[in-house]
């Protein structure tokens, strides 16, 4: 691994390469086009504006006194018209997340979305996802993303306990989400997620279960479910430092994800990742171009981007990010290696309940230095029942599924 340091751009290249001049987004995206040509299928698009910032969230995201949400859709036009050069097909999905992009008052995000459709090419049946937190859904948006044919929204719901929230300082009224969510589908929204944490601090099987009962009882057609991280250096991660939260054991996790585990199948939603469970056809098709190791163009600051084996993040500081462009600014620049992109590829693509082509395994063993201890790893998994490879996939068995990380990890 060799790190370059480009104007303050730090560049991480896993095979000893070297990238001079960088500085922008469109710096490395041409960069990445040395590589073979550009295919970017997929759009991510951060919005930072948040009403308060929950105590175990790392994303770039914060309060905004100064009220900067209209020159943050100016300058994030100005963005995409300049990405459009690099994105040569119709994109296949679009994801706005952040942040709460909710937070941006209803003529903006239309103006934002309208803005974005015009100056990127997109597919007839592109899949438009827009995370919204449950207390920003009135009925004037819920009505506006109605119109504007979004065909997901993600509400993060967390829990319904007050306890649980409170844990995690995370500030909505349980009743909200199912406001929110009888708002939606008034408004003719198709498809709804709802994102749950379990292994909160103090939280219990039981809880988990009352958790699951109130979401499924919304009947969402989607919905994530993560056990908690503590991210370094949030305030969440402080606290346990100091001993104010404990950690739940690794046996009480262990319990909650069996339980969102079985009770999901009892309902008929089929798990499709690790972490992930959809209605039949109600995937999160951006998410699965991520498991693909596909390539997707970032915009906004601290979004991050992917094409051709090379990883970049917009600067995570709106100020900056409104200073320049109209290419972003960019701070991370990582080059995978062919082996670390082999990594990658096994890593990803695990996390998919189908799993892996068996014939892709055996080019992707084929590829990299890495070949020998992969194989060696897939075979010591599949004698211990947490891999298996059932007629033409490699996948994760149930108990495989439980210990993912530490599977997957051996493969990277
Ligand atoms: S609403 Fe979401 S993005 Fe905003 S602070 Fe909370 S977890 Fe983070």
């Amino acid at each position: 691994m060799t790190d370059i340091s480009v104007a303050g751009v730090r560049v991480n290249s896993s095979d000893g390469g070297s990238a001079t001049g960088i500085r922008s987004a469109e710096d490395v995206a041409e960069m990445a086009e040395t590589r073979g040509p550009a295919s970017y299928e997929g759009l991510y698009v951060h919005v930072p504006f948040c009403r308060h910032k929950c105590h175990y969230c790392d994303f770039y995201s914060f309060v905004d006194s100064e009220n900067r949400s209209g020159v943050f859709v100016q300058r994030l036009l100005a963005e995409a018209a300049a990405a459009a050069r690099f994105i040569r097909r119709p994109l296949t999905s679009v994801f706005v997340g952040g942040g709460t992009p909710t937070m941006l008052p209803p003529k903006l995000l239309r103006e934002m979305v309208e803005g974005l459709r015009i100056r990127l090419p997109m597919a007839a049946n592109v899949e438009w996802t827009i995370e919204a937190n449950p207390e920003t859904i009135d009925a004037a948006m819920a009505q506006e993303l109605g119109a504007l044919c979004v065909r997901r929204v993600s509400l993060g719901a967390q829990s319904f306990d007050r306890s649980l929230l409170k844990a995690l300082e995370r500030h909505h009224d349980p009743a909200s989400v199912a406001r929110a969510v009888s708002l939606l589908r008034a408004a003719g929204v198709p498809q709804i997620n709802l994102d749950l944490i379990f292994a909160a601090p103090g939280s219990t099987v039981e809880q988990c279960a009352a958790d699951l009962h109130e979401a499924i009882a919304l009947q969402p057609d989607h919905l994530s479910a993560y056990g908690l991280v503590y991210e370094p250096n949030t305030p969440l991660t402080v606290k346990l430092k100091q001993g104010v939260v404990q950690r739940v054991s690794d046996d009480n996790e262990a319990a909650q994800y069996e339980h969102v585990v079985e009770a999901l199948a009892a309902e008929g939603f089929q798990r499709y990742e690790v972490s992930n469970w959809s209605r039949s056809g109600a995937q999160c098709q951006h998410n699965l171009l991520y498991w693909r190791n596909g390539d997707w163009f970032g915009l906004g600051p601290s979004a991050a981007s992917h094409s051709r084996g090379v990883r970049w993040r917009n600067v995570p500081r709106l100020g900056d990010w409104l200073a320049q462009g109209p290419s972003s600014p960019v701070q991370d620049v990582e080059l995978l290696s062919e082996d670390a992109q082999v990594g990658e590829a096994f890593m990803l693509g695990l996390r998919v309940v189908g799993g892996i082509e068996r014939t892709r395994v055996e080019q992707l063993l084929q590829r990299g230095c890495g070949g020998p201890r992969r194989r060696a790893a897939i075979a010591r998994h599949v004698a211990a029942g947490l891999l298996v490879q059932a007629g033409t996939h490699l996948h994760l068995t149930d108990p495989g599924f439980q210990m993912a990380d530490s599977v997957l990890v051996d493969l990277l």
